[in-house]
């Protein structure tokens, strides 16, 4: 950052003092720096210069151009702060842009709603239904990771769960930082944001962000009908398509469950969290941590990988969506997507979900209606026990019944 500083004739020296909104490395500055504001005991913490053509800020925190409070303050004096640090923002990004015309023109950005992609960087690349942006001094690696490994992955995560193809192409934004993603599917064009140095991480985040964008075996009226409490697109869903992923391109997780779960099933956290009640009760939630329901899913599902083999998921999605087919938008119960599963499988579950410490209105599924008859299946044969080795075997033809 010196290096970069000293360019304008200022430096960042190693000495802290606390400003109005943050703590501040105190700066050097020659003479061609105005000071706008100084610590209590007087030292710069910002200025300004003309520079050429243009203008220049300097800020010892760069917590200056974000607009948050300390979490300690109570909502009157955290408004405040926000009103005058965000009228201190306008002021100093307002003084740096005077009297200039945008480069490229009108300065809206095209995509003003949510999501992450508002800004795309300028180069476009890609292969095979996915296009690429990213910038000029990308590291040359993750361009090739991208060109010869996305394609394979797209592959075998829509073999694993084969999802009606979206006419649109794939756009994928690369993304400097340490890793992260996002995926907008609720409004065009679908993107994908991918933020990390590194291409296994690369992998990694496209294989979970691909995984939200796909949802199974669309029904005959081209519906994924009926929302599971398990959510058909969710985090559970895109984080163990993401472990599947991750074990292809990593041989030391090939004798570890799906996303490392067996660690979790080692955990009383395991016996005891009630998955139905976490998505209900936020205090239970919070006793829990974050995440803990994804992790108990996790190993409900290997161990359904294990006994039934991969066909089991895909079989699922479309048992559900063929089954609301009348009612799409249909908030499903707890018991209608046992229920779900328990057909796609041709055994009851409810007896493993009720040991799994799950409440469910009944210990059996009992007679239950199916396209227009009754239905009632065997005890599972499934059991609540460790974790197997995660699963790569591509699925059969999910529309038949598992094979024994
Ligand atoms: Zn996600």
């Amino acid at each position: 950052m010196n290096a970069l500083a000293r360019a304008f004739g200022a430096e960042f020296t190693d000495v802290y003092q606390q400003g109005e909104y943050a703590r501040y490395a105190t700066l050097s500055l020659d003479k061609n720096w105005e000071v706008i504001a100084t610590s209590k005991d007087g030292s710069a913490i910002q200025a300004r210069r003309e520079f050429g053509k243009g203008r220049v800020v300097i800020s010892g925190s760069t917590s200056d151009l974000v607009a948050s409070a300390p979490k300690s303050m109570d909502k009157e004096s955290k408004d405040k702060f926000l009103k005058n640090k965000s009228e201190n923002i306008d002021k100093m990004i307002g003084w740096v842009c005077e009297n200039q015309e945008p480069v490229w023109g009108e300065p809206r950005l095209p995509q003003p709603m949510g999501g992450g992609g508002a800004i795309y960087p300028e180069l476009e690349g890609g292969t095979d239904g996915i296009v690429v942006f990213y910038t000029p001094n990308i590291n040359p690696k993750l361009l090739q990771c991208v060109e010869v490994e996305f394609p394979k992955i797209t592959k075998q995560i829509n073999q694993w769960i084969p999802s009606t193809p979206t006419k649109e192409p794939m756009y994928l934004i690369l993304s400097a930082g340490g890793g992260g993603g996002w995926a907008v599917n609720a409004f065009r064009p679908k993107e994908n944001g991918i933020i990390s140095l590194d291409d296994m991480g690369l992998i990694s985040i496209y294989a979970h962000e691909l995984a939200h964008t796909l949802g199974g075996p669309a029904n005959s009226k081209g519906d994924k009908a009926g929302e599971s409490p398990l959510h058909n697109q969710g985090e559970a869903h895109a984080g163990w398509f993401q472990g599947k992923v991750d074990a292809m391109y990593k041989p030391e997780l090939l004798d570890k469950a799906t996303k490392n779960c067996q660690a979790f099933y080692k955990t009383d956290k395991f016996k005891d969290l009630d998955i139905a009640r976490y998505a209900q009760d936020r205090e239970y939630r919070e006793e829990f941590g974050k995440g803990a329901d994804w992790s108990k899913i996790w190993c409900i599902w290997q161990m359904m990988d294990d006994t039934y083999g991969t066909t089991w998921y895909p079989r699922w999605r479309m048992t559900q969506y063929d089954r609301w087919e009348s009612d799409p938008k249909r908030k499903l119960t707890w018991d209608e997507t046992i229920e779900d599963m328990s057909l796609a499988v041709g055994e009851d579950l409810f007896p493993f979900f009720v040991e799994l410490n799950t409440s469910l209105s009944r210990k059996e599924m009992g007679e239950i209606e199916y396209k227009g008859e009754k239905v009632s299946l065997p005890k599972a044969r499934i059991k609540v026990q460790t974790p197997g080795n995660v699963k790569l075997d591509n699925i059969l033809d999910y529309s038949k019944p598992l094979a024994k």
